[in-house]
């Protein structure tokens, strides 16, 4: 079968390895003349940034590294990246490091003590909810929640906080689906215990040569054959089945067409999709990041890799600060370091690159006069928000109307977000098409 993926993003690359590795011989089609879509790096006055601060999450467990090393080997890891340490969250000029287990949650200062028994609670009554099955919250946030459970003011923020960096929101904005769903699924109390051999809390990867090292990894060792510049105007339909797609004037015929761009594009590129279809496409809303790039001419820190994370004492977005050069000190030109702070945009750019540059001067006190480059970015950071009206589950399916083609991305079904989601993503999308070519 010839299968074509339309996008080189992550979500594309999972999808086309899947599909390479499971016999599908598919080709990338890439409109930018980069892959990685999202995952990229970039040079800037001597320095190396990526379009935002990146992780590759739950090196042990997580989609996406599960995903690698499926098909691209059990030693993936084994060179190219390094590990991000911790998170270390501060609230009133006080550090500590994000729990990773009950143990560390216990002795937290993140926490008061009133909040960590609340937070135990409310644990025990996700569990009970993701048994019940997601109809039982519909439309809930976890504010409804955490207003029961957790009293205090402090806990309540170090909550918000990861509430944001976890799904894009605050607390009351976001889907309760996101933590019981995303988080709890169908697991039981013994998964979150430790067991011999099982690793507590995986650290968090990074790929040394930066974001767009791991793109470039997915097409080199995949053997991917990805076009790029090469951007599908049309897809083929023909008695709803889809027959190719249309690239540089020229047609290229397929039988499985992958769609990796933004979704609710697609009813622009293809006739026959239902109204249904089309209504939920172009409901979906996206959400943007930005990030203050900040170069220092001489060393100003030593964080050993590990992220500083100030908590708001409102419900806005927490700033997220590591520094680059600790994972590849290439980055900046020698001696120099580079800092990256990201938040989720949401409110006025002016107001918060102020309010970012403060708290940079609270983490590196008298910084100021030792910087050689500002450089501030906003990026897409996912392309679907997953807020108490829009669950992951009211994302589009990845099988669609019309037979042979198939959605993919993070703003379709499936777990997490990012790379995470990603990976779930082409997973399911990989279940449809399989189930779908016993039947064609
Ligand atoms: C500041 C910031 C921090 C983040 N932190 C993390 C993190 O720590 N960990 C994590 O995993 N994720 C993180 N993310 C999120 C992550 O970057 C995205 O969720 C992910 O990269 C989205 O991948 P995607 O494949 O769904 O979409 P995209 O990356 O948008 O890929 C879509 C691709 O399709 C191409 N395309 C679209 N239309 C066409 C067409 N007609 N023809 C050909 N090509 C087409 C586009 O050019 C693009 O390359 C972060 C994002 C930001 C901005």
């Amino acid at each position: 079968m010839k299968s074509i993926v339309i996008g080189a993003g992550m979500s594309g690359l999972c999808i086309g390895l899947i599909l390479k590795k499971e016999g599908f011989e598919p080709v990338i089609y890439e409109k930018n003349k980069y892959a990685g879509g999202s995952f990229n790096s970039y040079r800037l006055k001597g320095y190396q940034i990526d379009t935002g601060l990146h992780f590759l999450t739950r090196a042990e467990s997580g989609e996406l590294p599960q995903l690698m090393r499926k098909y691209l080997g059990e030693d993936v890891f084994d060179s190219g990246f390094t590990s991000h340490k911790t998170y270390n969250f501060t609230f009133r000029g006080v550090s500590n490091p994000l729990p990773e287990g009950l143990g560390s949650l216990l002795k937290t200062n993140l926490f008061t003590r009133k909040g960590k028994i609340g937070f135990i609670r409310m644990f025990f009554d996700f569990l009970s909810l993701g048994r019940d099955g997601t109809e039982s919250y519909k439309g809930y946030s976890p504010y409804d929640y955490i207003e029961k459970y957790v009293p205090d003011e402090k806990s309540f923020y170090f909550l918000n906080a990861l509430c944001w960096m976890c799904s894009g929101s605050s607390l009351k904005d976001a889907s309760l689906f996101r933590f019981v769903d995303g988080v709890i699924g169908g697991k039981t109390m013994k998964d979150f215990l430790p067991s011999p051999g099982k690793k507590k809390y995986p650290p968090d990867y990074y790929p040394v040569g930066g974001l767009k090292a791991l793109p470039e990894l997915f097409v080199r060792k995949g053997g991917l054959e990805v076009k790029l510049g090469s951007g599908v105007e049309r897809i083929y339909t023909k008695q709803g089945k889809v027959t190719g797609v249309l690239v540089g004037g020229k047609r290229i015929p397929a039988d499985i067409v992958v769609y990796g761009g933004l979704v609710s594009e697609l009813p622009g590129l293809v006739d026959g999709l239902s109204k249904e279809e089309i209504r939920k496409f172009k409901d979906i809303k996206e959400y943007k990041a930005i990030t203050l790039w900040v170069g220092f001419r001489e060393k100003v820190a030593d964080w050993k890799g590990e992220s500083l994370v100030k908590v708001q004492e409102n419900l806005g977005s927490p700033h997220w600060a590591v520094f680059l050069t600790d994972l590849n000190p290439d980055f900046a030109p020698k001696g120099h370091q580079l800092l990256g702070m990201s938040a989720i945009l949401h409110k006025d750019k002016d107001e918060m690159v102020r309010e970012m540059e403060q708290t940079l001067e609270e983490m590196l006190p008298g910084c100021s006069d030792k910087i050689d480059l500002k450089y501030v970015q906003v990026m897409r950071a996912e392309k679907a928000l997953q807020d108490k009206s829009h669950p992951m589950w009211d994302l589009p399916d990845h099988r669609t109307s019309i037979r042979g083609l198939y959605l993919v991305g993070t703003d379709t079904k499936g777990y997490g977000n990012g790379g995470t989601l990603c990976a779930d993503s082409a997973r399911r999308c990989f279940e449809r098409i399989r189930e779908d070519s016993k039947v064609y």
